[in-house]
């Protein structure tokens, strides 16, 4: 049985003001804000990565080994930091919509957080400051679809619109899901061709695999043990992968209402391995 899916997709801000948030979230496959208090990580900017030597590759190393530290020069790499931390806080424009390809949806979420109060936005925003740092010391142009944790938006057609106009060679979008507490583990989500993106979904899957099996050996967070099939689901309703042109997946890094994968998410130092491990997976595609 499916049960709720991602917390990219988890309710709007308005719905943080239902009062039966929770049983909505539960119940109806959305509302996830629910759970999305204001904490005091959400005031925080990112922790400054810290200097890895393992950035850099050594000497002798076969710099097209592509075995993660191999050099991505000139590659052009967009990193969407799912929701941002305003959003929570400006339902008017957030739940404005956007056309996503097939439809329309709102224009962005607040997303979930854990039980301890760390959100998704903070992840995201972490994590893909992270993995930029060690994408650009390898020689990337990276991008971020947002300029910090404060702001509101963008929609999700500008995060796609991003990648397509800088041409990138690979896009991810950063997300940690809000699933039934019972659930665990990670899981890529890959593009369904709906008109604009058919061109890269095959491309996309090749990407979806490729940080799919970096993220696994690197974390070693299991698949989601309540969506997908050994890691990967695919799906038509995000605008993110139905409007972008480039190669791109969404990865749920975890689900934030474990207690398991919650504790691995608001630790750094295990952000840092999140990071590492995607940005290998990036050099298994580019390389
Ligand atoms: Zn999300």
């Amino acid at each position: 049985m499916r049960i709720q899916r991602g917390g990219h997709r988890g309710g709007t801000a308005s719905a943080r003001h239902v009062v039966a948030g929770l049983a909505l979230c539960l119940g109806a496959l959305t509302a996830c804000s629910a759970f999305a208090e204001p904490s005091a990580d959400e005031k925080r900017t990112a922790d400054p990565p810290t200097t890895d030597a393992r950035e850099a590759p050594l000497p002798g190393e076969d710099p097209a080994s592509g075995d993660g530290t191999s050099s991505l020069d000139g590659k052009v790499i967009v990193i969407d930091p799912g929701h941002n931390g305003g959003n929570a806080d400006h339902p008017s424009e957030i739940n404005k919509q956007v056309k996503i390809g097939n439809g329309s949806k709102a224009c962005d979420t607040t997303g979930t957080s854990t039980g301890d109060g760390y959100s998704e936005h903070a992840f995201t925003w972490d994590v893909s400051n992270r993995l930029a740092k060690i994408l650009r010391a390898r020689g990337a142009k990276v991008t971020l679809t947002r300029k910090d944790d404060k702001g509101v938006g963008p929609c999700i057609d500008e995060r796609a619109a991003v990648g397509n106009r800088l041409k990138a060679d690979a896009a991810v979008s950063i997300h940690a899901d809000g699933a039934a507490a019972s659930g665990h583990g990670f899981h890529i989500i890959q593009p369904i061709a709906v008109g604009k993106n058919a061109g890269m979904v095959p491309r996309a899957a090749r990407l979806g695999r490729a940080l799919r099996d970096a993220y696994r050996d690197g974390t070693g967070i299991a698949y989601s043990t309540y969506l997908g099939e050994d890691g990967i689901d695919r799906r038509k309703d995000l605008g993110g992968l139905n409007l972008s042109t480039v190669p791109k997946v969404f990865i749920e890094c975890g689900n934030m209402r474990n207690k398991g994968d919650a504790a691995k998410l608001s630790s750094a130092s295990f952000r840092q391995r999140i990071a590492e491990s995607l940005a290998k997976g990036f050099a298994s595609y580019l390389t």
